[in-house]
């Protein structure tokens, strides 16, 4: 996923429930094992699922998927008669065991519901099923699926047609299809999805471009892949080609805009294979999605999930479909085994697009990036509680989803930088390169990556790194000595500059700003004193339009210093934000300083509730954490 959430109010949602399990958390130490998912029911000891077949019917009446899933499943473990699986919010109606030669009735219950996980299903499996079966499953989901979300037309770009998309990382997939919800195994699947004739579905799977508009559209995926990268979304969208395998599906509002932006992407992929070998998906396209989508993007496999808050009309903001685009290889090849191994999915990938932003673009734009990613590391640092500070934190049920800000990505990127720089640049891509064949369509452990690196880097005779070394970054808190921090002539200058301006020494004048990137003036207001004045401010935001930005990671930087100095001038405009985009990472930092500028919590709960209905459930539950429950 892209990207570093919401430093401030993950941190406080982390705290409250680090708080709330700290009693228990010393007697749990013995039995703890990390190398288990402890955001799963499933019995993956016991049953794997190989394949899964769904048949659904889109209602957008009443927002509800209904139909058909069929698991296919391998019984491991001989003596086992009860498989579990994951669901949330399912409306289970009938279950049926098939093999080769019968088909029978199952019998089937719902446990107890947990706040996390949802909801385990219980189905006896007898003996007569054999060692290979096929589950039926009829059910339908809820309206308040926390993965599905269901847009009137009034909140997509057209106005005249609803839309539906799905967002199943980490533990949502269970909330649209009944499964083992778990990066630990993988499956194939396929799928019939039947729409209002008039819409187009895709899938994380075999979209075909030119498919007819029937309103029936058949998906196949014959690459397995954890079930988090399960994807779907319905609405009037349409297709244009960015290069020979790789394109774009949006609403035809979005079209022309997105396949300006995003016109690197076929430079990317080619790229990305000449690295670190060969993409493994077929095509490689991209959804564009309205401003409600969670997320700056999703890698969901063959065709990612993508804000349209990154249509800055100058391609400044395109290194999240680097990022998206990388996890081909780190993520969806090569998956973390569970979530607390979280950073071989996003710091692999962070390092990667990286590069490939480098080769793309230029090194002092990447040099300019890093920065930012630094110092948004070092705010999560002072935030997160220090025993989740670690690249593989101690995970339990208890803990929060996204428990650690963006640390994952960002010490997980400095961590692989640490090495590139110990073993050269030539030596640890052919590391990464055999590490992707290696383990491809296979998931792993912190501790399996680090065995692998031992064996292929580490032990080698006058090796610069030791394992000592690996281990501080992987399980020590904070960021070790042997870090290097990331530098920008650029934005050294920017800051210098705010320094100078604010301090009376040059007039805003004097500032040239022409051939200034985005991140160099996001830098330059982010290095402004405390105590600037509100005159100070108003002069900035007139002379660089910042209140009326088209840029919104410009807007972001600017409307938290807005509602963190209380800058009430441009509140108006910071609302007109917060009702533009639904990208928790845009709108959630502004609610958080509006909230804890010691004046305006109420306010921030006035704004959210006239905003709320436009957010997806899983923005809107994010910032309602911070902005109630931390009183
Ligand atoms: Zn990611």
């Amino acid at each position: 996923m892209l990207r570093k959430l919401l430093p401030s109010l993950f941190a406080l949602i982390t705290t409250l429930l680090i708080v709330s399990s700290c009693s228990s958390k010393d007697e749990m130490t013995d039995d703890y094992d990390p190398a288990r998912d402890y955001f799963t029911f499933a019995n993956t000891g016991q049953f794997v699922t190989e394949h899964l077949a769904l048949d659904l019917n889109v209602d957008f009446e009443s927002s509800e998927l209904r139909g058909f899933a069929m698991l296919s499943i391998r019984r491991i473990d001989a003596d086992a008669r009860e498989l579990v699986l994951d669901t949330r919010d399912l409306t289970i109606k009938s279950a049926a065991l098939l093999t080769a030669d019968s088909s029978e009735p199952a019998e089937f219950r719902l446990g107890e519901s947990h706040e996390t996980l949802g909801t385990p299903l219980f189905i006896a499996v007898p003996d007569t099923a054999g060692e290979r079966f096929d589950l039926m499953i009829e059910y339908n989901t809820s309206p308040k699926s926390t993965a599905l979300q269901w847009l009137p037309p009034e909140l997509t770009a057209g106005g005249r047609h609803p839309l539906m998309f799905s967002q199943s990382q980490a533990v949502h997939a269970r909330s649209w299809v009944p499964l083992q919800d778990t990066p630990a195994i993988r499956i194939t699947y396929e799928a019939t999805v039947r729409t209002p004739e008039s819409l187009l579905a895709v899938m994380s799977a075999d979209n075909d471009p030119l498919t007819p508009r029937t309103g029936e559209y058949y998906f196949e995926m014959p690459q397995p892949i954890p079930s988090y990268l399960l994807a779907i979304a319905v609405g009037n969208l349409y297709f244009a080609p960015l290069g020979e395998d790789t394109g774009i599906y949006t609403e035809p509002e979005l079209l022309d805009a997105s396949v300006y932006e995003f016109a690197d992407t076929q430079a990317m992929l080619e790229q990305a294979e000449a690295m670190y070998g060969p993409y493994e998906w077929g095509r490689y396209d991209l959804l564009i999605l309205p401003p409600s989508f969670p997320y700056g993007g999703m890698e969901n496999p063959r065709l990612s999930f993508i804000t349209p808050s990154l249509l800055a009309g100058d391609r400044s903001l395109v290194s999240v479909i680097a990022h998206e685009l990388a996890h081909s290889w780190s993520g969806n090849l090569v998956t973390n085994a569970t979530w607390r191994d979280g950073w071989l999915n996003e710091g692999m990938t962070s390092y990667f697009e990286s590069r490939l932003m480098e080769v793309i673009y230029d090194v002092k734009r990447v040099d300019e990036e890093r920065v930012l990613m630094y110092r948004e590391l070092l705010l999560d640092l002072e935030r997160v509680p220090e025993h989740m500070q670690a690249l593989a934190p101690r995970l339990d049920d208890t803990t929060s989803e996204d428990f650690q800000g963006g640390i994952h990505y960002s010490k997980g990127q400095l961590f692989l930088e640490f090495l590139e720089k110990s073993f050269g640049r030539e030596k640890f891509d052919a590391f990464l390169t055999s590490y992707f064949q290696e383990f491809a369509f296979g998931t792993i452990t912190t501790e399996q990556f680090l065995d692998y690196l031992e064996m292929n880097l580490l032990s080698e005779e006058g090796s610069p790194v030791t394992r000592e070394q690996a281990e501080e970054w992987t399980y020590q808190a904070g960021l070790p000595d042997t870090v290097t921090i990331p530098s920008s002539e650029n934005l050294d200058n920017a800051a210098s500059l705010a320094a100078a301006w604010s301090g009376g020494e040059i007039d805003l004048a004097d500032v040239s700003v022409e051939g200034w990137s985005p991140q160099t003036r996001i830098h330059f207001i982010n290095s402004l004193p405390t105590d600037l004045s509100k005159e100070k401010l108003g002069e900035l935001d007139s002379a660089w339009g910042l209140s009326e930005t088209s840029n919104a990671e410009i807007g972001r930087t600017w409307f938290i210093q807005v509602a963190t100095r209380r800058y009430t001038d441009a509140y108006e405009q910071m609302e007109a934000h917060l009702n533009r985009f639904g990208r928790g990472r845009l709108i959630a930092p502004v609610y958080g300083a509006l909230a804890s500028n010691g004046e305006d919590r109420e306010l921030a709960q006035q704004m959210f509730e006239r905003a709320r209905s436009a957010y997806h459930p899983i923005t809107a539950g994010w910032i309602e954490s911070g902005l109630y429950e931390d009183d």
